[in-house]
């Protein structure tokens, strides 16, 4: 099982349609894929219609317990193939309860452990709190996608979000694969193409060759309770997820450094 978490310390910048959208598109390739909802906000479980404050099972249940089979906690979703392990709001009380506790670290890694043989990809939304649940997630992983909205509010996430991924390396001593994906680009404003051009000189080859367009469509899914992949398949923004997913499967046409220019994909 491939494990890719989808993190940054600033809320509104696309992870949770980051994981929907590229955990939809994986499903419909084939896979079967499961999302792992980690914020407290349980934006990711009531994508799915489910209530977060209303949830008897979730990953707080592992938290709380070490569970001998953490399959009673997933969730089938409308979509085929597409799997769901739901949060509930009181993952919000974690870090108060628990957080001096030893072993918290790796809660979310043992729990995938004994799925690995049903799902071929788990990916897992984060907490844009730094606490035992980011650390979770980070340590789960082997590559990190961080979304960033292409607004220049939004690079201080990722500076954050840079300095806790030095510091979780330094101690669990792995190296993270990272993507940095410029997200709710709109060539239409001077803020979109600066902050894209500075994410590019600053971030250099960590930054993802493209781009993903604001798309309303992301909106209906998200009312809809489906991936934009299943209600508009030849959405722009599904067709910039599509080409993520490939740079992410490393089936990638591109080497990286042959890199459209900036204009040529603005004129698109
Ligand atoms: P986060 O999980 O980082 O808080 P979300 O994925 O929930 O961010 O996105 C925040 C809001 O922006 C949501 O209403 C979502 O539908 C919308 N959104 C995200 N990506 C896009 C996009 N590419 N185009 C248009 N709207 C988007
Ligand atoms: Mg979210």
């Amino acid at each position: 099982m491939k494990i890719w978490a989808v993190a940054n310390q600033k809320g509104g910048v696309g992870k949770t349609t980051t994981t929907v959208t590229l955990a939809g598109l994986l499903a419909a390739r084939g896979h079967a894929t499961l999302m792992v909802d980690t914020d407290p906000q349980g934006s990711l479980t009531a994508y799915f219609g489910l209530d977060p404050d209303n949830l008897e099972h979730s990953l707080y249940s592992l938290f709380r317990e070490p569970m001998p089979d953490p399959a009673v906690l997933v969730r089938a979703t409308q979509v085929e193939r597409l799997y769901l392990l739901p949060a509930s709001t009181a993952l919000a009380t974690l870090d108060r309860q628990l957080g001096a506790r030893s072993g918290m670290g790796r809660v979310i890694t043992r729990a995938l452990t004994p799925l690995a043989s049903r799902f071929e990809f788990a990916l897992i939304d984060c907490s844009p709190q730094l606490g035992i649940l980011l650390v979770n997630a980070l340590a789960a992983c082997e590559q990190l996608v961080i979304p960033v909205q292409t607004e220049f509010l939004a690079l201080k996430g990722l500076e954050r979000m840079q300095h806790t991924l030095t510091m979780i390396q330094r101690s669990q001593r792995k190296s993270l694969p990272c993507t940095i994906v410029p997200t709710l680009f709109d060539r239409r404003t001077k803020a979109s193409v600066e902050c894209l051009t500075y994410l590019r000189e600053h971030y250099a080859e960590r930054v993802w060759r493209s781009f993903i367009p604001v798309d309303t469509q992301f909106r209906e899914a998200s009312k809809a309770g489906v991936p934009l992949t299943n209600l508009a398949p030849n959405a722009r923004g599904v067709q910039a997820y599509s080409e993520l997913l490939d740079a992410l499967l490393g089936v990638d046409s591109g080497n990286g450094s042959g890199e459209t220019s900036l204009a040529t994909e603005m004129a698109r």
